[in-house]
């Protein structure tokens, strides 16, 4: 069956907000579970999968130091907010009979293993899904550069940014009507309009490797499965 799979291996960033559902804070089971549902379905049919997960559901350095705290004490609970949402989704993968171990930059021995990129490639291998917490390490950073970098690292054929909306567009399209949607984008293009795609250290990171990126819709159930059966839901970077 992996024969005739698009994708063998692919980094899927999911961001802290996208665990909310429709609360303003923190997690809510069934969003994380039907994620986890999802995640566990490719898992099945052969594709390997690390995830990213971010923490601003919880905690960001930006919003903590502007309301006055220093910002690498800042950046050091958002990371930490990223540990708890990996613990939690591993939990839920669990939960649903799949197999998931949560791998930290930050050192944190006694709920996660260090993140050893050739352990990692290992569990990945073995149908284990790869939960990467706390991004790089470093303050200063974000989950997206995180996710980027470990795309990279992995030697994934994909990188999927999940998000609420069905691709990128000109401008917000909540805001603005008459957004332009686009279904293929130059990581130049993305840069150059400022497009809110993801960081520009992270798409730079992309450019510079040929990382294809794919930024999607995660809240539109079944949209994980279709993009690995190679239908062009959202939107790609490349090139
Ligand atoms: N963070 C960091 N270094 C990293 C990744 C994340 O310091 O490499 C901190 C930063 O404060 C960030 C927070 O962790 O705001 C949560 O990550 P992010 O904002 O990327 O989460 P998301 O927006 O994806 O939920």
């Amino acid at each position: 069956m992996s024969d005739q799979l698009k994708y063998r291996r692919i980094l899927l960033k999911l961001s802290g907000e996208a665990l909310m559902g429709d609360a303003d804070y923190g997690i809510d089971p069934k969003v994380i579970g039907r994620l986890a549902d999802e995640i566990i379905e490719i898992q099945r049919i052969g594709i390997q999968i690390g995830v990213v997960i971010g923490g601003g559901n919880i905690f960001r350095g930006a919003g903590l130091a502007a309301a006055g705290m220093d910002r690498v004490t800042g950046d050091h609970m958002g990371m930490l907010a990223t540990v708890m949402n990996a613990l939690a989704m591993q939990d839920a993968v669990e939960k649903r009979g799949g197999f998931a171990r949560v791998m930290s930059a930050i050192q944190i021995h006694d709920v996660a293993e260090d993140f050893i990129r050739r352990r990692a490639i290992r569990h990945i291998e073995k149908g284990r899904i790869a939960l990467f917490a706390a991004g790089t390490g470093n303050p200063f950073f974000t989950t997206d550069s995180a996710a980027a970098l470990r795309a990279v690292e992995l030697g994934a054929d994909l990188l999927l940014k999940a998000t609420k909306v069905d691709g990128v567009y000109s401008a917000d399209p909540a805001k603005v009507h008459d957004a332009e949607r686009f279904e293929q984008l130059s990581y130049d293009q993305v840069i150059e309009r400022k497009l809110a795609v993801m960081d520009t250290a992270a798409i730079a990171l992309c450019r510079d490797h040929r990382m294809p990126l794919r930024i999607y819709d995660m809240t539109v159930p079944g949209n994980l499965m279709r993009i690995m059966r190679g239908e062009p839901i959202g939107t790609l970077v490349d090139a």
